[in-house]
């Protein structure tokens, strides 16, 4: 493949937080920047060389888009694979349309994987309520009802305790194609960020322990505290699923481990992940960067981890009685700020985040954590 050069345009489809983390990667390697999405303020339009405001099924847009880049790739996984096949045409797309096709649809990419024998949670596909009946009673109760597509951070899931909530959680969900899951009694939330280039090589950044809290990744740890045997386990599954979907960029995988010590993949995320934000300060070369790196051809050096680090998300709930206090967590040591320079702090948005680095992953997470805390308490006084 050939080397596309620091001076290019890079065109990415999307304006949220991620494509404004790729775009700062690529400037600072010296690459100009395009971004179509429909928002002409959003996270990505503030700092890219040029922003297109269109929706994504403008295909006479994306084009027009794709026209004017060296290359493309995208940050938001549900731009149709239309617009995907569109932008293909007059510029390479990486991951390819292919990859965003089976990953924006649970059940295609459970079946993908399925098929590549990976292990995924055990789950039947529900179109109508009696499939759902059927479906329960196969895999029993606890089991989550989730949207095929469209679904993200708990939204389009709900939870069905006992089958008497069946048809309550398929009325609620309103969709027409759902997937139901059996409830994984996970000791663990993991998630490997990998990237694998052109020419098939392939590196990562060891596994990200998370935590959730209302079904909204809370804070991750790099690294997780778990045996070598299970990273090595998560390593060649991230391999393989890298492989078998032919992936060229990062690709996050995130896993359940069970008490008996197996990992099974909950989702794919072709692209950088909210649990790789930590690498922008803690690894060299950061998840963005490799983001770059895979688009272009250049090498795809493994990430060396500088530091234990610890990422807490910072959502808008944060704003509710005003101003955080900016510089009470920033006094804190190893602590930096990440906002995403959204206007307006709705409840559960995610606004930005905080990167602690430490001489050990519980000293990162303690101090991530007292920085968010001081955010709404100020600093301690003495
Ligand atoms: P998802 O949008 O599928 O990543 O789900 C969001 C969160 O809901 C996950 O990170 C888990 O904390 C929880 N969750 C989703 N599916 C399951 C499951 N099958 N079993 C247990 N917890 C789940």
């Amino acid at each position: 493949m050939k080397v596309i050069a620091p001076g290019a345009a890079l065109g990415v489809l999307g304006g949220g937080q991620l494509g404004r983390m790729f775009a700062l990667a690529a400037r600072r390697m010296g690459y100009r920047v395009h971004v179509l999405s429909p928002d002409a303020d959003g996270p990505c339009a503030q700092v890219a060389d040029v922003a297109v405001v269109a929706p994504y099924d403008d295909l006479d847009a994306v084009a027009d888009f794709a026209r004017d880049v060296a290359a493309v790739t995208f940050e938001f996984e549900n731009v149709s694979r239309a617009a995907a096949e569109t932008a293909a045409r007059f510029a390479p797309v990486r991951p390819g349309g292919d990859v965003l096709h089976v990953t924006q649809h649970r059940l295609r990419e459970k079946g993908a994987l399925t098929a590549h024998g990976l292990p995924v949670t055990p789950y039947r596909a529900v179109r109508t309520p009696a499939e759902l009946e059927t479906a329960v009673a196969a895999l029993g109760t606890p089991a989550v009802l989730k949207t095929a597509a469209w679904g993200y951070d708990g939204h389009g899931q709900a939870l069905i305790r006992a089958p008497g909530d069946a048809a309550d959680a398929w009325a609620r969900l309103r969709t027409d194609e759902a997937v139901l899951e059996a409830f994984v009694d996970f000791e663990r939330e993991l998630s490997l960020v990998c990237a694998r280039g052109a020419d098939g090589t392939f590196v990562h950044f060891g596994l990200l322990a998370n935590d959730h809290r209302d079904h909204i990744l809370d804070v991750t740890v790099s690294p997780a505290d778990v045996p070598a045997r299970v990273e090595a386990d998560a390593v060649e599954i991230a391999r393989a699923v890298t492989a078998a979907l032919d992936v060229v960029g990062v690709l996050c995988v995130e896993l359940f481990l069970r008490r008996d010590g197996t990992l099974l993949i909950n989702e794919l995320a072709p692209r950088p992940h909210n649990s790789g934000h930590l690498t922008i300060d803690a690894f060299a070369p950061c998840q963005f960067e490799l983001q770059v790196r895979a688009l272009c051809g250049l090498p795809l050096v493994a990430p060396v981890r500088l530091r234990p680090a610890a990422m807490v998300n910072l959502l808008g709930d944060l704003w509710t009685d005003g101003e955080p206090d900016w510089a009470a967590a920033l006094a804190l040591p190893e602590t930096r700020l990440h906002l995403y320079g959204k206007a307006e702090a709705r409840p559960r948005r995610k606004m930005g985040h905080l990167t602690a680095l430490g001489d050990t992953p519980a000293e990162a997470r303690a101090r991530a954590l007292e920085a968010r805390d001081r955010l709404l308490r100020g600093a301690p006084v003495i």
